[in-house]
């Protein structure tokens, strides 16, 4: 979820200390570094796992993001709680980002074990935003949405079921008195260990990453992944927004401060080692869409023309709807470089497609 399977040419110079491929059984957390420990979890979405973090506080535990709101996930933490560690010993639960595998679980985690979710404004205020909206107001707002990336004919319905509002009963969502708020710099001391809150956007508006130089580890979450790369979207909530400007800023940040050396520990496959170098391919790897997006925008196009451009393969509904998205957040980061002009495309030959967005390089 939230990720294009996007594996770019090989990256032989990341050093994993697991056999890739490698992760622990479901309910059985491994050790991987000094009171860290490796939780894998199925999920019965594309992207078929998520990893969770438990990290020894003391007699009891902190517990870093929580899964999917799915039956699979929930079996996995009952096999935990059977095994591993009382839901009484939990002593507080860390969400990095506001998406639905890694908050999913969280507010039924915090009343199981009755304990409090430490995330960041940012990513509550954003998360407050989708749970609630109004559905006639969003509904509209998503026709907008959709009409300007410019669909061919019959697309723009099949995108629209993307952005129905989830019915999802109230008590499953996490609510403001069930959190604490957590910022860029913060230090929370675990086991007797400081751990800094590192923020990171553009994946997400507030990202909180988890670094403790003592055992040079860090949790990255969605920010650092070893093999795919993270999405960044222009959606409905941001359509005017600059996320791949703030993503790129992050990774140079993230390069720039936490030591290459540092053990990472992502969400999504395996931990590994070589942190600079991957945020450089993640920023190299996007300049090279940002220039093949500007040889496309030499002449008019559409963000749904430039998407082809930028995604030269086959893609599935849901994988072209985060490709348009992505492209977006391209186009945007062009736009607000003055590098594009961005009009209505009401000259269009195509009547379905006048209600769409033209963008062009500023000559
Ligand atoms: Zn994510």
């Amino acid at each position: 979820m939230n990720h294009l399977s996007t594996e770019f040419s090989p990256r032989p110079n990341l050093k994993y200390p697991f056999e890739k491929g490698f992760h622990p059984k479901p309910g059985e957390p491994k050790e991987v570094a000094d009171g860290v420990y490796w939780m894998h979890v199925p999920m019965p979405i594309s992207l078929d796992h998520i990893n969770l973090w438990l990290l020894r506080d003391g007699d009891g535990w902190v517990i870093v993001d929580s899964g999917l709101d799915s039956p699979i996930c929930k079996q996995v933490w009952d096999q935990v709680f059977d095994s591993f560690l009382t839901p009484e010993s939990v002593k507080r639960i860390i969400v990095t980002h506001f998406h639905p595998d890694h908050i999913g679980l969280a507010s039924w985690l915090a009343r199981r074990c009755e304990c409090k979710i430490w995330i960041t404004k940012g990513e509550f205020n954003h998360y407050q935003a989708i749970v609630n909206r109004e559905p006639k107001t969003h509904t509209i707002a998503a026709k907008q949405f959709v009409d300007e990336i410019g669909f061919p004919e019959g697309y723009a319905d099949t995108y629209m079921r993307f952005f129905s509002v989830d019915e999802k009963d109230p008590l499953s969502r996490v609510q403001e008195e069930q959190c604490e708020f957590i910022k860029d710099g913060d230090e929370l001391l675990i086991d007797g260990k400081s751990w800094q809150i590192v923020m990171g956007n553009g994946h997400s508006p507030e990202h909180a990453c988890l670094y403790c130089a003592e055992l040079a580890t860090l949790i990255s979450g969605d920010q650092a992944l070893p093999r795919i790369s993270s999405n960044i979207s222009v959606y409905i909530i941001n359509r005017l927004e600059d996320p791949l400007g703030d993503w790129l800023d992050s990774c140079a940040r993230l390069r720039d401060t936490i030591p290459n050396d540092t053990l990472v520990l992502p969400s999504h496959q395996e931990p590994f080692i070589g942190l600079d170098l991957r945020m450089q391919q993640l920023i190299d790897d996007h300049h090279a869409q940002l220039n093949r997006l500007r040889l496309k925008v030499v002449e008019p196009t559409t963000a749904f023309e430039a998407c082809s451009v930028l995604f030269d393969r086959e893609l599935n509904e849901g994988e072209t709807l985060m490709a348009t998205g992505e492209t977006l957040a391209h186009i945007n980061y062009l736009w607000h470089r003055d590098e594009v002009s961005r009009e209505p495309n009401i000259n269009s030959l195509e009547p379905n497609n006048r209600d769409s967005l033209i963008y062009t390089t500023r000559k």
